[in-house]
């Protein structure tokens, strides 16, 4: 089965193109990021325009990648939700548009899924049961996945998520938008003795996540500095390093303790923040502890695209899963754990 995958539900226009036998064809995405940076963040209205103008063009893109014709697609997946509505009305319209022309089914896509399933794309898939870290802009999540679509939250951030820990921290670095690569870039000079940040929630048991003390932690240490004429560019990158090592670690000290309560071995690691190569090294760490292994998509499929869509929306379509006909889907709020296995 050819599936073509749309993602619009945020800043990124993803398209792919998967094939159930012989896996992804093509994908091609174009981000949003510069658009939005004069702003500081995401525009919904800016990025509601911005798909209209260039999800058709990228499909065209991804068809001719993969030498095909429109017709002979078998299904489209596209993203229903959670996100920024007017961005996921533009592919859940051009989702159903396209598949009541063809004539063929159509499904609206959980994004945090398709997160979740993007390490599925590598060489070395990991077998199901297994612990899935989800660390993206909107969600830090801890959850069980014993199968497609049977998903239990061990555990989540009871206010900010991780990226956008990541991205509040650059703002006050006077770091452009979206700021985690930035904040890891400037975290490389950063020397990690200089200053211990907290591990939140760290100290005592359970999975959730709080990342907005740390937050203040970081404008506190800023300010301090400020006040004390030391914020040169050595303490802006110790100050990143620091909060970077904090959060790193939080996030490893949380999924050791998720593996060891469900004693599985398999640790999967999915969303923009995934890219992170600091926490990567101490997921390592922690897993090799645990005798358990880490499963992370390839670079630039840890931030939004197409391809996690396309693979999410054909393991749902093989099954005979599919929308009611004229009846898109754009959700901006949907729990995964309201999932079930198709
Ligand atoms: P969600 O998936 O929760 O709806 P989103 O789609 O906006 O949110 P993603 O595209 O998965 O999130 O990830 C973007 C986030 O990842 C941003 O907050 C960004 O700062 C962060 N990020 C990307 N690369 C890195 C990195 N190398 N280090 C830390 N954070 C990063
Ligand atoms: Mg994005
Ligand atoms: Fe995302």
């Amino acid at each position: 089965m050819r599936v073509l995958g749309i993602e619009t539900s945020c800043d990124e226009t993803g398209v792919a193109l998967y094939d159930t036998d012989r896996g992804l064809l093509a994908d091609a995405l174009h981000s949003q990021v510069a658009m939005h940076a004069d702003y500081g963040g995401v525009v919904p209205e800016l990025a509601s325009r911005d798909h209209t103008r260039r999800l058709l063009p990228l499909i065209d893109q991804v068809l001719s990648g993969a030498q095909l014709e429109r017709t002979q697609l078998d299904a489209i997946a596209y993203t229903a939700g959670p996100g920024l509505v007017g961005a996921l009305m533009v592919g859940a319209s051009t989702a159903h548009g396209m598949a009541r022309a063809l004539g063929i089914p159509v499904l609206g896509v959980h994004h945090m899924e398709g997160h979740l399933l993007a390490p599925m794309l590598e060489d070395e898939p990991p077998a199901f049961p297994f612990v899935a870290l989800l660390v993206s802009g909107g969600h830090t999540q801890l959850v069980q996945v014993d199968g497609i679509g049977c998903y239990q939250l061990l555990g989540e951030s009871v206010d900010d998520a991780a990226g956008e820990a990541f991205d509040k921290a650059a703002k006050m670095l006077d770091l452009d938008y979206p700021g985690g690569p930035r904040v890891a870039a400037l975290a490389e000079g950063g020397d990690p003795g200089r200053f211990r940040f907290p591990r939140p929630m760290t100290d005592r048991p359970g999975l959730d996540f709080s990342f907005s003390g740390l937050k203040t932690h970081t404008l506190t240490a800023i300010r301090q500095l400020e006040q004390a004429g030391q914020l040169d560019d050595q303490a802006r990158a110790d100050v990143a390093r620091a909060f970077e090592e904090a959060v790193a670690d939080t996030l490893a000290i949380k999924c050791r303790r998720a593996l060891k309560q469900t004693g599985l071995t398999r640790l999967v690691v999915a969303g923009g923040v995934s890219a992170n190569v600091r926490l990567r090294a101490k997921l390592e760490e922690a897993t090799r502890k645990q005798g358990a292994r880490a499963y992370y998509p390839r670079g630039r499929f840890c931030t939004d695209n197409g391809a996690m869509i396309a693979y999410a929306g054909a393991q749902r379509l093989i099954a005979g899963e599919k929308d009611t006909v004229g009846q898109m889907k754009a959700v901006p709020r949907w729990p995964m754990d309201q999932l079930s296995a198709p």
